[in-house]
């Protein structure tokens, strides 16, 4: 069976009923024949259903043995942490997520696990890093907002090697473009929030194990810190993930166009794309994924926080909001928004200048955005795009 089939037909119908789409169960129990006797099910904590149909998907779509489902992105970061014990260190990429950031030093530290940032994009700097306390090595690749690419299969033999947990954050680029379980890593966590669900309409988290041992450990950690997705996000989600190849297609292939269009205007300085030969590790994004993702970041020839704030206020289509992985373009001012929380100087030397804006390039034609970007770049004529707030046909009725 070829992929797009194995995706779809791994929602089961309902056995009871026929149902072409999963069941909502929404209850906390499940009445049982005799104590301890049950139908596989006993708390919803535990195990649910509709929460079972969702994880076995994301478990098949990643390739891996268990899946786990998360109430968010960084609940299911939590449960990974909460792996290891006091003493341990975590290896980390040095433009890591700022919420797991935030989880690691100022939740985790206080429990004695520590953290070492490296710029992963060189896996030597990994392999020096390593220490007799390093249990866990922690990727993104791409990352945010600088998209940069480290290559999975190199950090695996290294954290296999020194038999260290390697924990791919796949968020950016989803299992429709990249696999890491299957490049050496043992671990997949999800901010499926994104690209997953993809409509902008639920917060989830997923984790995937493709050791048996880890996997029940994840599973153990789920049941016993309790931070699940419960049954209707978890319906949503499957529906989101049903359509996913589909819509990272078109993400891509918008991205690459508006890429394109930033990395030919004079008034852009610098384009972030790993679809861009121009990229550093365009060769890497290009054997490791089999497409570069919907997320475009740039900087401005007008270097300045002002100019990219300005710029950011004033496009018609891509909405200015956090997030990203939706059908509907975003954008982004991390010096302001997302990134505010780290300090200037540190900010610009992880790379995230003062002007740059993050793309998260959506399913409108590609057109229409590039024209969107353009008539907000100096030098262009302002125009505004009819029809944004499509009126109603058809007169109420009552
Ligand atoms: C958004 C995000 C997270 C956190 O996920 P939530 O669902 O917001 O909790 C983690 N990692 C990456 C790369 C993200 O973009």
């Amino acid at each position: 069976m070829r992929s797009n089939t194995k995706l779809i037909h791994s929602v089961p119908v309902d056995e009871l009923t026929g149902a072409i789409s999963v069941p909502i169960y929404q209850t906390s129990t499940f009445v049982q024949e005799a104590p301890g006797i049950n139908r596989g099910f006993d708390y919803s904590r535990t195990n649910n259903p509709t929460r079972a149909s969702l994880e076995n998907l994301i478990a098949i779509l990643e390739e891996g043995l268990v899946g786990a489902a998360f109430g968010s992105g960084l609940a299911a970061i939590d449960a990974i942490v909460k792996l290891l014990k006091s003493g341990d260190e975590i290896i980390a990429v040095d433009d890591i997520y700022g919420g797991a950031f935030r989880l690691f030093c100022q939740v985790y530290e206080k429990f004695g696990i520590t953290v070492k940032y490296v710029d992963t994009t060189e896996a030597e700097n990994v392999f020096e890093a390593i220490g007799p306390r390093t249990k866990l090595i922690w990727i993104e690749t791409p990352t945010n907002p600088t998209l940069k690419i480290t290559d999975i299969e190199a950090i695996g033999k290294i954290a296999k090697a020194n038999r260290c947990l390697f924990c791919v954050d796949n968020t950016f680029a989803s299992p429709a473009l990249q696999k890491p379980l299957s490049l050496g890593a043992d671990i997949v966590v999800h901010s499926a929030t994104k690209y997953l669900g993809g409509h902008s309409d639920l917060i989830a988290g997923l984790v995937v194990a493709k050791d048996p041992d880890i996997g029940q450990k994840i599973k153990f950690i789920q049941n016993a810190s309790g931070a699940i997705l419960g049954p209707f996000d978890s319906w949503l989600l499957i529906r989101g993930i049903e359509t996913l190849p589909l819509r990272v297609k078109q993400h891509c292939a918008n991205a690459q166009l508006v890429a394109e269009f930033l990395e030919r205007h004079p008034e852009v300085n610098k384009v972030y794309y790993p679809g861009l030969p121009a990229h550093r590790n365009h060769t890497i994004a290009a054997r490791q994924a089999t497409g570069f993702g919907g997320i475009v970041s740039f900087t401005l020839v007008n270097d300045t926080e002002k100019a990219a704030q300005d710029f950011a206020a004033r496009t018609q289509l891509f909405k200015l909001a956090e997030s990203l992985g939706g059908v509907k373009s975003l954008l982004c001012h991390p010096a302001s928004m997302t990134h505010k929380s780290i300090p200037a100087q540190k900010r610009r030397a992880a790379g995230v200048a003062d002007s740059l804006i993050r793309l998260s390039v959506g399913l409108e034609d590609a057109e229409d955005l590039i024209k969107d970007l353009e008539q907000n770049l100096p030098g262009t004529q302002k125009l505004e795009f009819e029809n944004q707030h499509v009126e109603p046909r058809v007169a109420a009725i009552d």
